[in-house]
């Protein structure tokens, strides 16, 4: 394949120019046969991309990795990882590489990068492939997540390489090209941290800062305040998962970005039950990051990168940390804070209602979900109606009548604003049997099914006629949901 990218298509690779230590040059491997399932026309426009040129071979030849445009290149990034607790000192792009960062309508610098692009030198014992249902999984999942306002990486394209991928049972391979405000994470830091290299950290440090917390480069100690900044945006991001029932499921420290976007939607999934210990990952047996333990883990990610940046926060060890210590303490407050407040927008209360009658009216409605156990979703939505003088929705889904009257008449008190409530509830989200459904068809050829979900999604607030069933919960004999890693 010949490539003449049109030449608006601009790669910079400034994380490759600034940090060569962790970025290795390679390319894509050849795909037999591409032929594109999936494209975010929305995103192609934002980052000025021509959709009808991305569907050309030369466009595939770019989501491919297999041609870019002069000056770019494309690379492996290095990072290390606790995963599962258990630190990896050397993961990587094991299956993706960094295109280049390019420019969007906005002005903001944004990572082309693709996944399920081959083998690197990272790939250890994989294969570096990438099957077509997670890829669409990611896709969808990360598309509903932006429709509800949550910062996540997107899904531009995913393109199908026409090569089988061998897994319990050879599927069809598929390669995704997503787009982010970077790839840096709590465990590039461990990375550069394990080097022993301290200008490495410093380079590493003042690029994150310049990327994406600039107002830090201004404080009196500008490695601290990039710390303060990631501890805000991870608290306000892992708040708004719990909000909308969202459990990603793999919150490694290489999947904890210093951006505060969600990435790598492995086995994720929304709630149905409202649970605080469900789990999805086939291999999350110990709960390790089960629905309810998502606000520690990210606490637990983030001494991770506290503890990679001890060096540069202070040349004395035990001032570097206690100023980390303190920073840490910052994460609870600030999840809570951010919590509370999205539980009262869901609730339809004004902003400035006091803390004291708030929170406890919180604290109980969780305690009333966690036994009562009705659908997420659609209990914060039946709750409008309620609102409205309509408790007949909402009681469908809580078999306690009294237990739940009791905590109604307390909210009612506060005349919750039910169209607010209706704006900030979403009716349609990324079902898990629905996204199944989906992945099924699509792993089969067939992708409208994939089509009108992502319909849906796109717009999770507005009810609209003949979408009923991707508003209703999952059929009774849906059973218990598992999801896989790695795949
Ligand atoms: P993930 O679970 O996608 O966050 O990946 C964790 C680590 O495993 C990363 O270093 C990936 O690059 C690597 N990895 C996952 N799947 C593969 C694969 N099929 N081939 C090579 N490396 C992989
Ligand atoms: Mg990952």
């Amino acid at each position: 394949m010949s490539l003449a990218p049109p030449s608006t298509v601009v790669l910079d690779s400034r994380f490759a120019r600034e940090l060569p230590e962790m970025a290795v040059p390679w390319r894509g491997e050849a795909a037999p046969e591409p032929r594109l399932l999936a494209l975010d026309e929305e995103l192609a426009a934002e980052l000025g991309l021509d959709p009808d040129w991305l569907r050309s071979p030369d466009g595939l030849a770019l989501l491919l990795g297999l041609e870019v445009p002069d000056g770019a290149q494309p690379v492996a990034q290095a990072y290390s990882g606790h995963q599962f607790g258990g630190y990896s000192p050397r993961l990587g792009d094991g299956r993706a590489l960094l295109l280049g960062e390019l420019v969007d309508a906005d002005g903001s610098v944004r990572d082309l990068h693709l996944k399920g692009s081959g083998r690197t030198p990272f790939s250890r014992g994989g294969d570096g492939l990438a099957a077509v249902g997670p890829m669409l999984r990611e896709l969808v999942v990360s598309r509903g997540l932006h429709a509800l306002g949550i910062p996540t990486t997107r899904a531009l394209a995913v393109v199908a390489t026409g090569r089988a991928v061998r897994r319990e049972t050879p599927l069809p391979g598929a390669v995704l090209a997503r787009v982010a405000a970077s790839h840096l994470r709590v465990g590039s830091f461990q990375y550069a941290r394990a080097t022993g290299d301290l200008d490495l950290l410093r380079r590493l440090a003042d690029h994150a800062i310049d990327r994406h917390h600039p107002a830090a480069s201004a404080a009196d100690n500008p490695c601290l305040a990039l710390l303060d900044a990631v501890v805000a945006v991870q608290a306000s991001l892992v708040a708004r998962w719990m909000l909308v029932g969202f459990v990603h499921g793999v919150m490694n420290t290489d999947n904890t970005t210093i951006s505060g976007e969600t990435i790598d939607y492995g086995p994720c999934a929304f709630l149905d039950a409202f649970d605080p210990a469900t789990v999805y990952s086939s291999i999350d047996s110990g709960g390790r990051y089960a629905y309810g333990n998502q606000p520690a883990v990210a606490e637990w990610n983030l001494a991770r990168l506290a503890e990679a940046l001890l060096p540069l926060l202070h040349e004395d060890q035990e001032q570097a940390v206690a100023l980390a210590t303190r920073s840490l303490e910052t994460f609870r407050p600030r999840y809570e804070a951010a919590y509370a407040s999205g539980a009262g927008a869901k609730l339809g209360l004004p902003d400035d209602l006091d803390d004291e009658v708030l929170v406890p009216l919180v604290a109980d409605l969780m305690d009333l979900l966690t036994r009562a156990r009705p659908d997420h979703t659609l209990f914060f939505r039946a709750l409008a109606p309620a609102a409205r003088g309509d408790g007949a929705p909402v009681h469908e889904l809580v078999a306690d009548a009294a237990a739940l009257d009791g905590w109604l008449a307390r909210w009612l008190d506060l005349e919750p604003d039910a169209a607010a409530m209706d704006r900030v509830n979403p009716l349609y989200i990324p079902r898990n049997h629905l996204v199944e459904e989906a992945l099924a068809a699509a792993t089969d050829g067939d992708l409208s099914p994939l089509e009108r979900l992502l319909e849906a999604v796109d717009a999770p607030y507005d009810e609209r006629p003949g979408l009923e069933r991707y508003a209703a919960a999952a059929p009774e004999d849906f059973g218990a949901y598992r999801t896989f890693c790695g795949t």
